[in-house]
């Protein structure tokens, strides 16, 4: 089988190498497991799965198509779920100083902005949970937990670095990338998306689905926005067919802006689509006139819109060799704000089975069991906000009503899950 070092060999000079061999090894990992691990994918999920792997003591070779430099997203919530597991990682400090802790998440109605409810987050969340709720910026998220991959011996990174095919066989899985050159791991974790060249392998009927919803993101810095307080904490603004949600990121230096809104014309999906600022405007056209302030006030650079695919669960998650995780097996949609926390579970449970079990085939079993159920309920959850956040004038009271009687009990549950110890021996 080759090796680490081995890839490094055939790998061609563009490729650029972050982790590198041999540094000193992280205090916290268990010795060393002969298990050699390719993780396809260095977004939240592969660059989580890459930090808990490690932890335990395995080897893992990350590939990832683009240099990580480009466009990274703009703000992404974290609950007390996935942040224990962030924290236990050791970027704690690192992440509390980027981010923005928000006081409180104020859900309003969109025509006159009249408050429906209020859910506090901080610092109930640590009372509650043991953890915070931040609000971040993705490109401050990848970045610190970039920095701790730089850290670890165990890790190398390879940007540039596409995977065009994965070959399964009894004993180990052939990895290629697109320059031609090939490694052989032991097993492949496929965190590569919700457009997942690994999942395509593993169950090429189960394809991304448009969800009939495109969402608007821009950033607005501090210095555009007047004395109006309304964007002082974080707010989900509801509307019938759209959505809009605004929370600081960056210390509070900039608000990421996303809003939501029912479409069947345009389908792109994709990351880095710029789109006009003026037809962001005419979405929201109506609304109160604060949050169309706040719209007028975003730096044009920053607008971007992409379609909102999702990909409904696949029945299998690996074969002997291959698993996946995150997005190329759940993608769901962002009406509550659990996309990355997921891919984060799974790379916590994940690592734990793998640790846990002997044999490879019996560990993949033991994650996907584990995290199926609670998969499938955040996807129901995630579903269901979908339906109520963009309900009609007529049924908006019902909506308000359920949503102050039934979300505390539900984010409790959401909040509460330990991923940390499922799949572990008591
Ligand atoms: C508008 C919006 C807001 C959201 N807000 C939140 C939020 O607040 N909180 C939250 O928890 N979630 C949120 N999400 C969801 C979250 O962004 C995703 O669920 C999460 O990023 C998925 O991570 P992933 O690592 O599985 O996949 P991705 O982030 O898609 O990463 C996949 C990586 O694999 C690489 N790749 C793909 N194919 C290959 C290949 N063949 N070879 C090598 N590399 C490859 C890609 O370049 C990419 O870097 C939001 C989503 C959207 C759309």
């Amino acid at each position: 089988m080759g090796s680490v070092c081995g890839l490094k060999e055939e790998l061609p000079l563009e490729t650029r190498e972050i982790g590198i061999i041999n540094k000193k090894r992280s205090r916290e990992s268990v010795l060393e497991s002969s298990l050699n691990i390719a993780v396809i994918g260095a977004g939240i999920g592969g660059l989580a799965a890459a930090l808990c792997l490690e932890k335990k003591g395995f080897k893992i070779t990350i590939f990832e198509k683009s240099d990580l430099t480009g466009e990274l997203g703009a703000g992404i919530q974290l609950s007390p779920n996935p942040l224990k597991i962030l924290f236990n990682l050791g970027i704690e400090h690192s992440l509390r100083y980027h981010a923005f802790m928000p006081e409180f998440i104020s859900i309003r109605d969109w025509e006159k902005g009249r408050l429906i409810m209020e859910t506090p987050l901080n610092p109930e969340s640590q009372q509650s949970y043991g953890y915070p709720y931040l609000h971040i910026h993705r490109a401050d998220l990848i970045n610190v937990m970039l920095g701790s991959i730089r850290e670890k011996s165990l890790i190398s990174l390879r940007t540039m670095s596409e995977v065009v095919e994965v070959n399964e066989m009894a004993s180990k899985c052939i990895v290629t990338l697109k320059t031609g050159s090939k490694q052989s791991f032991d097993l492949v974790i496929g965190a590569d998306g919700i457009n997942s060249q690994v999942a395509f392998n593993l169950n090429s009927e189960v394809k991304p689905k448009y969800s009939g919803n495109v969402a608007w993101r821009a950033l607005v810095p501090r210095s555009n926005l007047s004395d109006d307080l309304i964007h002082e904490n974080a707010s989900l603004w509801l509307g019938p067919r759209k959505h809009f949600v605004h929370y600081k990121v960056r210390k509070g230096d900039l608000v990421n802006c996303i809003g939501i809104s029912e479409s069947y014309g345009w389908r792109k999906e994709s990351w880095i689509e710029r789109a006009d600022i003026e037809e962001f405007k005419v979405e929201f056209n109506g609304w109160d006139p604060r949050l169309r302030k706040l719209i007028e006030s975003v730096d044009q650079t920053t607008v971007y819109k992409w379609a909102l695919y999702r990909r409904p669960m696949i029945k299998k998650w690996h074969t002997d060799r291959q698993v996946l995780l995150g997005d190329s097996c759940h993608a769901i949609l962002p009406f509550l704000a659990q996309g990355a926390a997921l891919a984060i579970e799974d790379a916590a449970v994940l690592a734990n089975c793998l640790s846990e079990e002997q044999d490879i085939k019996n560990a993949f079993s033991s994650y996907q069991r584990l995290r199926e159920r609670r998969v499938s309920w955040v996807q129901f959850m995630s579903n269901a906000n979908a339906h109520s956040f963009h309900c009609s004038e007529q049924l908006a009271p019902l909506r308000n009503f359920l949503l102050k009687r039934f979300s505390g009990p539900a984010l409790d549950r959401l909040y509460r899950y330990e991923a940390m110890s499922q799949g572990l021996t008591p």
